[in-house]
């Protein structure tokens, strides 16, 4: 069945409440992620979707189960709210997976929690399968990210703006622990359970820093450089989270939350995609300067239990914040660094790399087609399929053929970029038709799209229609979460 192991359950009694999954009235498995439950070490029957239904709707509760909301706060949009937490989803419990690795499974959209305010604790489907598609496909870029365990429909309408088919989806995390959970404890001046909370994350994210000196302030340079490693990998995609607020982001470093977050199509570094961000404030480019605002709401909990007096501690928070640009931009290089071919470090890079956006931009081109394109230039097609403006084009080719070198191989060069370049990502378009068909029950598009997504670097012919940008009819200009 299901392994468990639930340590966070164990925590104090106010980290969490105690609740159960409100039955769905006609739950039907949509799908079943078998490979991720196998790594999981779950061995329920993966051809009985009845058992399957019943369980990742909430409907059967598995043996072992201890089913809870986590309490949590969080600055949304900039503003702080010290009462979050879990509003529709519950966490099942946890499993260690085949590698040794504590996982939580836990259940969106099963029904109301203490926490869920005027909300109902439902989940449309639309969203559940944006986040099944998209949250697999950032796996299988290499991007640390939850995972999608299930996506069941639970035959019971949710009232929105319109009334929508429900359903649950069925997410597996590191763990659900975010900087808004820290902010809940220190909102209330708790350091007790600040610091449990806090020697929780070390033993389950980060035991190699047991018994060093200092350890919050390891802890926080820690989760810097797991964000900033994060962040960088997203620019490098082109992906726009869309809603990184301090509750979305998760103290293990991996991709939470798929609500309004989109991909980049034509390449513009102002884009934002999701309608509740009227301002832009999680617009593409700013993505790593709000990850640095975050990690300083994150400090300023930490601050407390840092050693040393107030003044060193306050010190000491601010050069993580130094350390956090600094491993943003070295990351971010070493990331695009990589999608040009280029090997080594040199002073001109940056500049090299930025002209070449800011070509991209100039000449309004698909930011995923134009760096694999860029791929097959150096195994010998023509620049002009790149379709940036040419004269600009023609002064900045020499000068990445000179940073390229010469006596190197064009075709390892082009297999390397290829291994970096994805052919293939979850364009928004295709996530919004694959929606769209599945309201109406048919679920092929959705098939489709989750099967190709698992080999985002692969040029398969059977594929070509999926890795076409949008047309300007086709373009989704908003998402909504
Ligand atoms: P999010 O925007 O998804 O990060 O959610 C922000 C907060 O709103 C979290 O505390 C959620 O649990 C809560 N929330 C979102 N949707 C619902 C819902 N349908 N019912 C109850 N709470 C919700
Ligand atoms: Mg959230
Ligand atoms: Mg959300």
């Amino acid at each position: 069945m299901l392994p468990f192991d639930n340590s966070y359950a164990r925590l104090p009694s106010h980290f969490h409440a105690s609740v159960l999954p409100a039955p769905a009235a006609k739950p039907k498995l949509i799908r079943y992620n078998a490979a991720l439950a196998e790594e999981l070490g779950i061995t329920l029957d993966a051809e009985d979707d009845d058992l399957l239904a019943a369980i990742f709707s909430g409907n059967t509760l598995p043996e072992g189960a201890s089913p809870l909301a986590m309490a949590y706060a969080g600055h949304q949009f900039g503003g702080f709210n010290p009462q979050l937490g879990d509003g529709r989803a519950i966490l099942l419990g946890e499993v260690v997976d085949r590698t040794g690795k504590r996982r939580d499974i836990q259940l969106k959209g099963a029904g109301p929690t203490p926490f869920s305010r005027n909300g109902d604790g439902r989940a449309a489907l639309g969203p559940v399968l944006r986040e099944y598609i998209v949250s697999e496909a950032m796996h299988a870029l290499g991007i640390p990210t939850t995972r999608a365990l299930a996506a069941v429909a639970t035959g019971q309408a949710v009232r929105r703006e319109t009334p929508l088919p429900g359903a649950v989806f069925t997410r597996v995390a590191a763990s659900h622990i975010r900087v808004g959970t820290f902010q809940f404890f220190a909102a209330r001046g708790d350091t007790d359970g600040l610091r449990t909370l806090a020697d929780y994350v070390i033993a389950r994210h980060y035991p190699e820093l047991n018994g060093v000196e200092n350890p919050y302030l390891a802890l926080l340079h820690a989760i810097v450089d797991a964000q900033s490693a994060l962040i960088a990998r997203w620019m490098a995609v082109g992906f726009i989270h869309g809603v990184m607020n301090t509750d979305n982001v998760t103290v293990s470093g991996e991709t939470i939350d798929f609500g309004p977050c989109a991909f980049l199509d034509e390449y513009d570094p102002k884009k934002k995609f999701s309608s509740i961000d009227q301002r832009g404030r999680y617009a593409y480019a700013n993505q790593p300067g709000i990850g640095q605002w975050n990690m300083a709401r994150l400090a300023e909990c930490l601050l407390p239990l840092f050693e040393g007096g107030e003044e060193k501690a306050v010190e000491d928070a601010n050069a993580a914040l130094v350390r956090f640009g600094e491993s943003f931009q070295r990351h971010w290089l070493n990331n695009f660094r990589a999608k040009f071919g280029i090997e080594g470090e040199d002073d001109d890079d940056l500049a090299l790399i930025n002209d070449f956006l800011g070509l991209m931009h100039q000449s309004e081109a698909d930011f995923t087609v134009t760096f694999r394109r860029l791929g097959h230039v150096v195994g010998g097609e023509s620049s002009t399929s790149l379709n940036l403006l040419p004269d600009e084009l023609a002064q900045w080719l020499p000068r990445w053929q000179a940073r390229l070198g010469t006596g190197r191989d064009p075709a390892h060069i082009e297999a390397v970029m290829h291994a970096t370049n994805p052919a293939l990502i979850p364009r928004n378009h295709r996530i919004e038709e694959a929606i769209a068909a599945a309201i109406y029950d048919d679920y092929s598009y959705f098939e489709r799209l989750t099967g190709a997504l698992q080999k985002p670097f692969d040029e398969a012919d059977a594929t070509a229609d999926l890795r076409v940008p949008p047309t300007v009819e086709e373009r989704v200009a908003r998402t909504f979460c």
